[in-house]
């Protein structure tokens, strides 16, 4: 009995020092979480983050109003209305994103033939109310012209592989 009680205590102290020198290591070694919001990870170009329309450089709409996005998204959440310009072009006068029923699959921004419509890489777009929601074409412009950057950037990255 004595001898089956000095195994016992001889395998717990065996499994404390394991346990310490395991908690020691890992005090040391880098950390693997971050401090968010402070510190961000890295994203991949193809994340598919929050809406937006871009323009050309000259500040042209990019949206040739074909409503290929519109009739590809499987949640129904895009609705465009579009009419022609004076000078004969076709821009949209309605663009519409109801983000409470997008299902970020993609298929606006893989079917859009001028790399009008993208996902973006911002994930940080949380709000209070369900109205805020609602995107419309001003707010999807605005969000084009605040992330155009890292999204040409990223298609250019993406490019190679398509
Ligand atoms: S990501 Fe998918 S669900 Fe969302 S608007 Fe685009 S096509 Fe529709
Ligand atoms: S965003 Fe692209 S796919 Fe959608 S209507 Fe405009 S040009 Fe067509």
């Amino acid at each position: 009995m004595t001898a089956l009680i000095q195994a016992a205590k001889s395998l717990l102290l065996k499994e404390f020092v394991a346990a310490f020198w395991l908690s020691i290591k890992y005090m040391f070694a880098p950390k693997v979480t971050i401090n968010y919001p402070y510190e961000k990870g890295p994203i991949s170009p193809r994340f598919r983050g929050e809406h937006a329309l871009r323009r050309y450089a000259n500040g042209e709409e990019r949206c040739i109003a074909c409503k290929l996005c519109e009739a590809i998204c499987p949640a129904q959440a895009i609705t465009i209305e579009a009419e022609p310009r004076d000078d004969g072009s076709r821009r949209t006068t309605r663009y519409d994103i109801d983000m409470t029923k997008c299902i970020y699959c993609g298929f606006c921004q893989e079917a859009c033939p001028v790399d009008a419509i993208v996902e973006g890489p911002n994930f940080e777009f949380a709000t209070e109310t369900r109205a805020e929601l609602m995107y419309d074409k001003n707010k999807l412009l605005a969000n084009g012209d605040r992330w155009e950057r890292v999204i040409a950037s990223n298609i250019a990255a993406d490019a190679p592989y398509r």
